[in-house]
């Protein structure tokens, strides 16, 4: 029982992934039309260049937003900010300002209503050398959820990305679970990275990894933008590294950031 419990949870992670992808790809390839703070509202992946290197922007500030009782624990915002200065190339330096606020729309969210969230609340744009990236925390699950099916994160635009915390609650911390503080780092470092341009989405492929049946993701198993979900009888699961530990880039991954300006 147990251990279908163990591959039922790991099929929902999967499938976390791949519904955030799909919304990227549908959401991905026209500017919203609003006209204030564009350079902040491009597709997806526009900006893995200015993210990672040291060429426009010398400096990243993350405005890092939850809703009250929602936050991620402390030591996810550490996991997030240690990636960043390990990975992009920002000599200004980096800096994450966090804050909560009160609810604001209604749950379930779409992707659409995230937008109008970031745009009601969000107060940081790019500004001179500073690049800016918008972090929300919400207090409902995804609209597309289902009980096979649930959205942990999506990355929707060139700078903003979104977590579910009430699901990747509901998913962690229980025995067979990943850990709160694994299951929240994975996710959003693994939705940070393809606002980086990861997997073949705005940074460069250095060698052959994009898995063919999950665009957009590598194909080695145990990287962070890996998802290759494999089908055994109704269950999908895929593997997550250590259920305790953040689960870490693989080589190929880390050698496309570093030839687009990252470290
Ligand atoms: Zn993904
Ligand atoms: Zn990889």
């Amino acid at each position: 029982m147990k251990n279908i419990r163990f591959l039922f949870i790991f099929s929902l992670i999967s499938v976390l992934f791949l519904s955030a992808c799909n919304s990227d790809d549908s959401s991905g390839n026209s500017t919203d039309d609003t006209s204030e703070n564009t350079e902040n509202k491009q597709p997806l992946g526009e900006s893995a260049e200015d993210l990672l290197a040291n060429i426009v922007f010398d400096r990243l500030e993350v405005e890092f937003v939850s809703i009250n009782g929602f936050e991620p624990r402390a030591e996810t915002v550490s996991n997030l900010q240690k990636f960043l200065e390990e990975r992009l190339n920002k000599p200004g330096g980096i800096v994450i300002n966090s804050r909560s606020i009160d609810p604001i729309g209604d749950a379930p969210y779409s992707t659409d209503e995230i937008r109008d969230i970031e745009d009601a609340v969000r107060t940081t744009f790019n500004d001179g050398s500073t690049i800016s990236v918008f972090v929300l925390w919400v207090d409902g699950a995804n609209v597309n959820d289902t009980q096979f099916s649930k959205t942990l994160g999506t990355a929707y635009r060139n700078t903003s990305v979104v977590l579910y915390e009430p699901t990747i609650r509901e998913f962690s911390n229980d025995t067979g679970e990943p850990g709160r503080v694994a299951l929240e780092s994975t996710t959003l470092i693994h939705e940070v990275c393809h606002i980086l341009g990861l997997v073949n989405l705005g940074t460069p492929l250095t060698s052959d990894h994009e898995d063919p049946l999950n665009n957009k993701h590598c194909i080695v198993e145990d990287c962070l933008m890996y998802f290759r979900t494999e089908v055994q009888g109704l269950d999908m699961k895929v593997k997550m590294k250590n259920l305790m530990e953040v689960t870490p880039l693989d080589p190929l991954c880390i050698a496309d950031l570093q030839a687009n300006g990252g470290k």
